[in-house]
């Protein structure tokens, strides 16, 4: 790999999630990005396997979102979120609950899925004061969940790194669900395992600890994604949403990375046919062009909030940038594309191919396990002893000479191509990690 001579220029910028004196040593540049291709400075084309951040599904460059966000820019650049309305805005939260398949839900505009897993959890906090059930304020995550960087998101978030540093900035209060992975159960799924869905029902020790009348509600990713694509075990959501109906606590899916089609259909929600009481979601909303986060609530928890005198604001949230116009033109665009060119579709015609390929890894030596379900997939390592991530990080550099950007945790690799994506492309994968993997020795 080439060391980019002109390194000092890079001292500035404070890069966010990544190793910042090794990145800056051997800089790797994007200098155009179209369809599921990167181009780098140094002339390397690299297929994006992980949509960007799983967040790119319609590829770079889409012709509709492009039209879509220049048009907006010359109309209305910007409108002032509070007190006043877009109707862009209006309908895209009507499209949006619809595409859900919750056609009476409500949507609320945020710009990330940090701030919309934040919003969710102070509206499931303010939904219950709202009922006069005060007393509710436990929020329950789960171990190896990532929900975000917010003060809510971490707190609930069980990766251990993104916690440690904030013990004393945590919102008081949280307990989490044991994580669902076990891989001498597990190990080389596909799909969902069978094992494990009686760790559901750790949620009942947590009630019988804390009482149910402290609890505001349960946090999680159907699918757990940045700790390494994990499936939920089957049978283990509906025990949870059981478990949470019976006791009067909010179950919340946080969508980021699910919902938009990664499984072949509109949310996790559908795919696993368990109704959570408040999804969130960002990301693929805009196929990432412009950010946009958000969280679908259902109307029993908005209307709780919709009591007292009519001029008074009920829910005292919100950003400066929710609604955005040119998000939500990004937004329809995106919902357009997605919708009409039968991409969801593809996606789920495609997830059986990309389950194939990464499932042919079994035996490639370091591998010690691969899952995959819908249209993404991880690859665990075996560490080098002494040196988590290490490996990891050497067969992501391997990765991208040989065309390949991979997303990296620890040493977990993870793919979730664009819907977009070739059938030769999906097939090239495995190919591309067993050569990298085998580089970097
Ligand atoms: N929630 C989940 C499940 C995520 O995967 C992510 C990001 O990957 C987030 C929340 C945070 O989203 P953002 O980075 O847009 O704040």
């Amino acid at each position: 790999m080439t060391v980019n001579a002109r390194s000092t220029d890079l001292a500035s910028l404070w890069m966010p999630f990544t190793p910042n004196r090794r990145f800056k040593a051997q800089p790797r540049m994007i200098e155009r990005a179209t369809g599921c291709h990167y181009v780098l400075e140094d002339g390397r084309r690299l297929f994006d396997s992980i949509s960007g951040l799983w967040c790119s599904p319609l590829g770079h460059g889409h012709r509709r979102i492009v039209e879509a966000v220049q048009r907006q820019l010359v109309e209305v650049d910007y409108s002032p979120a509070f007190q006043m309305g877009y109707r862009p805005a209006f309908d895209l939260a009507a499209r949006i609950a619809a595409f859900a398949g919750r056609p009476d839900d409500k949507v609320f505009f945020t710009n990330s899925g940090s701030e919309a897993v934040d919003t969710a959890l102070k509206i499931a906090v303010g939904y219950h004061r709202a009922r006069g059930d005060a007393a509710r304020t436990r929020l329950i995550g789960r171990e190896r969940g990532y929900h975000g960087v917010g003060i809510g998101g971490i707190s609930v978030g069980g990766i251990v790194p993104n916690r440690r540093a904030f013990s004393s900035m945590m919102i008081p209060g949280v307990d989490h669900l044991p994580h669902t992975y076990n891989r001498a159960e597990t190990a080389f799924t596909r799909g969902q395992p069978a094992w494990g869905a009686h760790l559901a029902d750790d949620l009942e020790r947590l009630i019988a600890l804390h009482d149910a009348s402290t609890i505001a509600a349960v946090i999680v990713e159907p699918v757990a994604g940045s700790t390494g694509v994990l499936p939920p075990p089957i049978g283990y959501l509906e025990r949870l949403r059981d478990i949470c109906t019976r006791h009067g606590i909010l179950l919340i899916f946080d969508e980021v990375i699910t919902g938009f089609g990664r499984l072949g259909v509109p949310f996790a929600a559908d795919a696993f046919a368990v109704c959570p009481d408040m999804l969130t979601f960002a990301k693929a909303v805009t196929n990432a062009v412009i950010p946009l986060g958000g969280v679908i609530v259902s109307p029993q928890i908005h209307d709780a909030f919709m009591s007292g005198p009519d001029h008074l604001i009920e829910l005292a949230h919100g950003y400066t940038y929710s609604g955005h116009p040119m998000a939500m033109a990004a937004g329809h665009a995106a919902l357009d594309a997605l919708t009409t060119d039968g991409l969801i579709a593809r996606a789920a015609t495609l997830a059986p191919l990309l389950a194939d390929a990464m499932h042919s890894l079994q035996g490639t030596p370091g591998v010690v396990d691969i899952r995959s379900i819908g249209l993404m997939a991880a690859i665990d390592l075996d560490p080098i002893p002494g040196k988590p991530g290490l490996r990891g990080t050497q067969v992501f550099e391997a990765a991208l000479d040989q065309g390949l950007y991979i997303r990296l945790t620890g040493d977990t690799l993870a793919v979730a191509p664009p819907f977009v994506a070739e059938e030769s492309d999906i097939q090239q994968i495995a190919p591309q990690i067993m050569a990298a993997i085998a580089a970097a020795g």
